[in-house]
């Protein structure tokens, strides 16, 4: 709504609008799309966070959630020239439609965050640590600096501003919290100029 009536002012002003009236409406528009987007992030954390399973947990196939990720993004993948690499995945207790959440997310980081200078190679693994699943999405991005691993995760808690990489600052703390729902954990490693590596473990399934 705010949207559309700036947008009919600086209409109804027509040619007696200055440039400086309308780059102002231009700061309400993109003032309120990110509103828009804090708002729908913010809701689906508050989902994650809030709802609880009463059902017993799925068994999920890590390759389908990652396949349904990869397929969401394949547009953007081949515009990119971005090649993806991958082990073979377990699978594990879960929701299909979060864990692939996951998998969306890293895969969008790893394609906002890219270096301008290298083509875009993104590798996802898993291996098998102390009874649980480890698995990692790895990209060669502009990646961070070490002492920012943690801080990362946190609630709207970005590294960049806004007109350089768009983003609200909620979803590694959306993946983390689904992570830990269903018992594992999630951290990070980043090299800057070098890339980024994300990890998340799962118990493995009972034998
Ligand atoms: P958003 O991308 O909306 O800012 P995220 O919670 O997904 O929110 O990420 C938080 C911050 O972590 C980002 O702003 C960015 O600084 C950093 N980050 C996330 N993924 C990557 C990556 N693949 N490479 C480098 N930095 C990253």
């Amino acid at each position: 709504m705010v949207r559309s009536f700036s947008q009919l002012l600086i209409r109804g002003m027509e040619a007696q609008a200055t440039d400086e009236q309308r780059e102002f409406v231009r700061f309400i528009e993109t003032g309120t799309q990110r509103m828009e987007h804090l708002i729908r992030d913010l809701l689906a954390y508050s989902r994650t966070v809030h709802t609880v399973s009463e059902k017993p947990l799925d068994e999920v196939s890590l390759e389908e959630a990652l396949d349904h990720a990869l397929s969401m993004f394949d547009a953007r993948l081949r515009e990119a020239c971005a090649t993806s690499t991958r082990d073979p995945l377990p699978s594990v207790h879960g929701n299909m439609t979060q864990l692939s959440h996951v998998f969306q997310n890293l895969l969008s980081n790893a394609l906002k965050y890219c270096s301008t200078d290298k083509p875009i190679q993104i590798h996802i693994g898993a291996t098998k640590q102390d009874g649980d699943w480890v698995v990692s999405v790895r990209d060669n991005g502009i990646g961070f600096r070490p002492e920012y691993a943690e801080r990362i995760f946190g609630l709207f808690k970005r590294l960049h501003r806004e007109d350089e990489y768009p983003g609200t600052g909620l979803g590694l703390a959306i993946c983390r919290r689904i992570v830990e729902r269903y018992g594992g954990r999630m951290w990070a490693q980043g090299e800057p100029g070098v890339g980024s590596t994300f990890f998340f473990s799962l118990p493995t399934l009972a034998q």
